[in-house]
């Protein structure tokens, strides 16, 4: 769509980029969880606004849509009235202090990751940050069906504990580890016996990590993920199994990982909050609004929701989606005692070397830990007090107290991961027709996009688009989503 930039009544004061790091922290807010938000934003109405205009009505309070406002406002002194459904900001990232002092995520836990430095830079004017190197382990049984606790994605350690050998013939280098692989690799084959590309998830699997990696790690995960295993899935979706060659076992390698010293909300507020240029409704649903025509005037509709339900009205099927249901536990140790019961999942902590429940009365020694086999139907169990950003008790004290989230993959719910196949592929491609010829609204961020955007992407997307805002008019993406990468996506 092309947006003709308003000049009558807009100045555009280009100013230098906003360097104050936590706003509202340098002005004295010492509050570490998410601001109580007055009533004249969470109220849902729109009645107080009718008689105003503004630039840009932006759906969606995530960071595609707060990333807009905060740099049309800032950047081109445009009016933006910001909504959202939900009774919150910072959508997919927001993250709150539960009632035991405990900094949680709503919708699954978030770890910061970027090699942009124009991301980084622009993030670091919002909050302070925590560095972080995200590590995953995985509860796995090896050959003799004993538990071990395995650093995800594979490493040389992995296949060390997993299957182990004879001193001698432990991987120890990564050319050890290269060989391995191409020892245990399947490489589909044709009728006339020449390599050829696998054709399913599976075929694709066993062509990375071979039989014995993908029976225990992948396999199953996979089921309990897409509720099919990977013969019945996209070869896309196995080819980019991460096998790793060295003992690098840091989730993620960019060059920026970490977190917000006082948690995302606290990013939203500042790009928010306080800005004479923007304002903000929550509870507030944009089709509701439409619908009894209390939306108020405004020039430009930046539109971050879901694609199909844009369009739903034309009755064409909706894009399929993975969520996740989180099952959240407080686990509390009685004074005195040490180990926890042995019945729960903590068994993993027999295979543990990390920090054990009875020094600092944690349940599992990561933040992360995978459960990879079929016996249980949860896929990870996520421990937020692991995570260096926990507000001050919880850093400072050892509290006997720790809040865990066991994660079931399910079909229902929060729509989360575009499932990736053909006929959703061809499908989006239908809506994102009738999106271009829209006259003055954008379709930005992962909902919008149908494309599973990690924070960063959905941030420098966001960027560029505004960049094309400023130099030729218009709001629109300045590259596909597709080039922006993969994404993480289902972890
Ligand atoms: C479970 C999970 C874990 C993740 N973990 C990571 C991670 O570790 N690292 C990482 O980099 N990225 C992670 N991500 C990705 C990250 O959440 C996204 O990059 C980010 O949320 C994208 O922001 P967005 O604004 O595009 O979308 P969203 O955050 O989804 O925001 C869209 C907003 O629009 C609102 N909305 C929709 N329809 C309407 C309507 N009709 N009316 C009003 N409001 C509406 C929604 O309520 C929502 O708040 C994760 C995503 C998920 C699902």
């Amino acid at each position: 769509m092309t947006f003709t930039r308003p000049t009558a009544h807009l100045t555009f004061t280009l100013t230098s980029p906003n360097h104050t790091t936590d706003r509202l922290h340098a002005s004295g807010e010492l509050s570490e969880a998410p601001l109580p938000l007055p009533q004249s934003i969470t109220d849902g109405e729109l009645s107080s606004l009718k008689t105003k205009e503004f630039d840009l009505l932006i759906v969606g309070a995530g960071l595609s849509g707060a990333t807009l406002a905060e740099r049309c406002s800032k950047q081109l002194n445009m009016r933006c009235l910001v909504i959202d459904k939900r009774n919150h900001l910072g959508g997919n990232c927001y993250d709150y202090v539960t009632e035991h002092g405990i900094r949680a995520s709503k919708y699954g836990a978030h770890l910061f990751h970027t090699e942009h430095d124009r991301v980084w830079n622009y993030v670091k004017t919002f909050s302070e940050w925590i560095p972080f190197d995200h590590r995953v382990k995985g509860l796995v049984k090896d050959e003799l069906g004993n538990e071990k606790l395995v650093p995800i994605p594979p490493t040389q350690e992995t296949v060390n504990l997993l299957f182990p050998q004879s001193n001698e013939n432990e991987i120890k280098t990564e050319q050890d580890m290269e060989r391995w692989y191409e020892q245990q690799r399947v490489v589909p084959m044709d009728a006339q016996n020449n390599p050829r590309a696998p054709l399913n998830g599976e075929e694709a699997a066993l062509s990375r990590v071979g039989p014995n990696l993908y029976d225990k790690i992948f396999k199953h995960y996979t089921k309990k993920q897409w509720d099919k295993y990977p013969e019945e899935l996209d070869a896309s979706v196995l080819l980019r199994l991460p096998c790793r060659t060295t003992t690098d076992d840091r989730y993620f390698g960019d060059k920026y990982q970490a977190l917000p010293k006082r948690g995302y909300t606290r990013i939203f507020e500042n790009m928010l909050l306080g800005d004479g240029n923007i304002s903000v409704k929550l509870n507030c649903d944009y089709f509701s609004h439409k619908a009894e025509g209390t939306l108020p005037k405004h020039k430009l509709l930046v539109y971050t929701g879901q694609i199909d339900l844009y369009y739903a009205s034309m009755g064409m099927p909706k894009l399929e989606y993975r969520s996740l249901r989180f099952q959240e536990e407080y686990v509390e140790w009685d004074e005195g005692e040490v180990e926890k019961d042995a019945s729960d999942a903590s068994s993993s902590k027999d295979a543990s070397k990390e920090p054990s429940t009875s020094d600092n009365y944690f349940y599992q020694p990561a933040m992360v830990v995978n459960y990879p086999g079929p016996d249980v139907p949860f896929t990870r169990i996520v421990e937020y007090k692991h995570t260096p950003n926990q507000p001050r008790g919880i850093v400072d004290e050892k509290t006997r107290g720790t809040l865990i989230a066991k994660e079931f993959s399910t079909d229902e719910g929060e729509p989360y991961y575009p499932v990736p196949n053909p006929e959703n592929r061809a499908l989006y491609e239908k809506y994102k027709k009738l999106a271009d010829g829209e006259k003055n609204v954008s379709f930005v961020g992962r909902l919008a996009s149908y494309k599973y955007f990690n924070m960063d992407q959905a941030v420098l997307n966001a960027l560029e688009m505004f960049d094309n805002l400023q130099e030729n008019g218009v709001l629109e993406e300045k590259r596909a989503p597709e080039e922006f990468g993969e994404g993480d996506g289902m972890k």
